[in-house]
C-alpha cells in the first residue's frame, strides 16, 4: 500500500483515544506504513536520576501509528479524505478527492 502521509502533512485521527483530533505529521516510518504526529498516542516514559544534579523525570513521547487511523485534510478545502494519486508526467501527485486539488 502506498502511504499517502508526507511529513508535516495535517491529518485526521479517526480511530483510537486521540480520535477527532487534527494533527501535524512529524514523521513517515513508510516500511511500517506508520507516522508520528504531534500529541498522538504519547507514551509516558519515566527517566530515573542519573547524575546527583539531574532530576527524575516523566517524558511524554509521541510514537508511531497507523496510517490506517488517519485521513489527510485537504490544505484547500480543509476536508479530510483519502487522496487519490495522479500519474500525469514523471511523478506521483496527490489528489484530493474532494475538491480536486493537487497536494504538494
Ligand atoms: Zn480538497
Amino acid at each position: 500500500m502506498a502511504v499517502f502521509i508526507k511529513k508535516n502533512d495535517t491529518v485526521k485521527i479517526i480511530s483510537g483515544k486521540d480520535r477527532g483530533k487534527t494533527v501535524k505529521v512529524l514523521r513517515v516510518l513508510p516500511q511500517e506504513a506508520r507516522i508520528v504526529a504531534d500529541g498522538v498516542n504519547i507514551r509516558k516514559r519515566h527517566q530515573r536520576a542519573r547524575k546527583a544534579n539531574e532530576k527524575g523525570q516523566i517524558l511524554s513521547i509521541p510514537s508511531p501509528f497507523s496510517i490506517s487511523n488517519v485521513m489527510l485534510v485537504c490544505p484547500s478545502c480543509s476536508r479530510p479524505m483519502r487522496p487519490r494519486w495522479s500519474h500525469e508526467g514523471t511523478a506521483k501527485t496527490r489528489v484530493c478527492r474532494k475538491c480536486g486539488a493537487v497536494i504538494a
